[in-house]
């Protein structure tokens, strides 16, 4: 299904102008309005799936290898030094189009700090409350 209300839907099915990276039957790869880094880019289904919880499988199984080709391409025509991928699912988690995309942002060396959180601790009691609370809805 494509949306007339999606700005990712039009973007994808191109009735958007964006700079296209790549493009197959599935998939658009743009770069991205406001980017983090040099290159970054989003992989953007052509059909519309809110997020990574409503994505076809078919088409999630496509996602991983189109962003190691992408990320490839960089590394070799950007001369990046690697690269995050960062994939929003809800609001709570930053997802500010509710189109599901794959941020692919490249890193240089000596860039600025960009994908960090200060890690927490674990304790083996709240770990296992935590296995029985996730486990249980797969
Ligand atoms: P997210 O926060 O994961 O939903 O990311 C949305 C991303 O889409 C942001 O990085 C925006 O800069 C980017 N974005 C929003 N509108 C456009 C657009 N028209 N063309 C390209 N990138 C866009
Ligand atoms: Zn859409």
């Amino acid at each position: 299904m494509v949306r007339d209300d999606c700005i990712f839907c039009k973007i994808a099915n191109g009735s958007i102008p964006a700079a296209t990276l790549y493009e197959d039957d599935d998939f658009r790869v743009i770069l991205d309005a406001g980017p983090a880094s040099r290159g970054h880019a989003l992989i953007l289904p052509k059909q519309h799936y809110q997020d990574l919880c409503q994505l076809d499988e078919a088409v999630g199984a496509k996602v991983l290898g189109l962003a190691a080709k992408i990320g490839r391409a960089m590394k070799s025509g950007l001369g990046c030094a690697g690269f995050n991928l960062v994939q929003n699912n809800g609001e709570a988690a930053g997802q500010t189009v509710k189109h599901f995309h794959m941020h692919i942002i490249p890193r240089y060396e000596g860039g600025p700090e960009m994908v960090a959180w200060k890690p927490g601790s674990a304790d083996a009691e709240e770990s296992a409350e935590i296995v029985g609370e996730v486990t249980a809805h797969l």
